[in-house]
């Protein structure tokens, strides 16, 4: 299987979820082995930021990448559009410090992606992939991970409220099954955005980028876009706060009430004991789809395009 940048340069704004101000992301196609790199503007140029578990400096409200004195928030719905579509090498600009929200899910950053296209490239993918079984939990949350040609989720969340309850969803990505996820909203509490607002957080957070919910039920005038949509968006941040590995990762995990903060804290749990939990492998051309471990086989070709 070969490494993918996207056809051409393409362009998107938006509101920033933090600052409420409009802001802007360029994406641009990069050579072979160049991953994801985020260049995020400053008075005098733009830094370079790459995806790593410990450059996540919050994971609250959305997930921030920090490094090389500058960062980008909001990264997580881009970068979950990017690893679902199978987008390994990519160039972001980044205008105001924020990715915008666009509508609150990956659904703009898909479109966005497959109007520049996929264009394959000489080298072949490189991923790390989970090799033996690891179990991480903190309060009640946990998420356990075990080897797995691919990237297989198993999610569970149960929310005290008549609107969401104990919902479950698997998926075995691709880029053909990243829709089921990619156009679930985000969502929140009524009484969190007003507190949010008041610290001046959130400010550009409204019912035109999340599903915001009373003690009794959804406030969008257009209510859900499927009954179990918190589920999957609950999914689709997982594959975007997994994809700030430096590589794509393999596995099968299973998930249970987990968010940015938890789902951070397990990949830096796993990257901490790297070479315990997870193995580099480069997938074979030959036969299609067929993993050679990265160590017994030739390096991949070191290339440019
Ligand atoms: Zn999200």
């Amino acid at each position: 299987m070969r490494q993918t940048t996207i056809g051409r340069r393409i362009s998107c704004s938006g509101i920033g979820l933090h600052s409420g101000k409009e802001v802007g992301i360029t994406l641009r196609p990069a050579a072979g082995n160049a991953g994801i790199v985020f260049h995020v503007r400053t008075p005098d140029g733009s830094r370079a930021v790459r995806p790593a578990p410990d450059a996540v400096t919050t994971a609250g409200l959305a997930t921030t990448l920090g490094g090389n004195g500058v960062s980008v928030a909001t990264v997580e719905h881009l970068a979950a559009a990017l690893r679902g579509l199978g987008v390994d090498n990519i160039h972001v600009d980044v205008d105001g410090g924020e990715v915008p929200v666009m509508d609150g899910s990956a659904a703009a950053f898909a479109e966005l992606i497959s109007k520049a296209g996929i264009r394959r490239q000489s080298c072949a993918r490189r991923v790390l992939r989970i090799k033996r079984p690891v179990r991480f939990a903190a309060e009640g949350k946990w998420i356990r991970a075990e080897a797995y040609d691919g990237f297989f989720v198993d999610y569970f969340v149960d929310f005290p409220h008549p609107a969401i309850g104990a919902q479950r969803i698997t998926l075995d990505l691709t880029p053909d099954t990243f829709s089921a996820v990619a156009s679930a909203r985000t969502f929140g509490f009524l009484r969190d955005v007003e507190m949010l607002h008041k610290a001046g957080l959130g400010l550009g957070g409204s019912l035109d980028n999340a599903i915001i919910l009373d003690d009794t039920g959804v406030l969008n005038p257009g209510g859900l876009r499927y009954e179990d949509e918190f589920v999957r968006h609950k999914l689709l941040d997982f594959i975007g706060d997994t994809a700030m590995s430096p590589l794509p990762l393999q596995g099968r995990f299973t998930v249970h009430c987990s968010g940015h903060g938890l789902n951070n804290a397990f990949l830096r749990h796993i990257f901490a004991s790297r070479d315990l939990f997870l193995e580099e492998r480069v997938l074979d051309e030959h036969p299609a789809g067929h993993l050679a471990p990265a160590t017994r086989r030739p390096a991949a070709r070191i290339c440019a395009g």
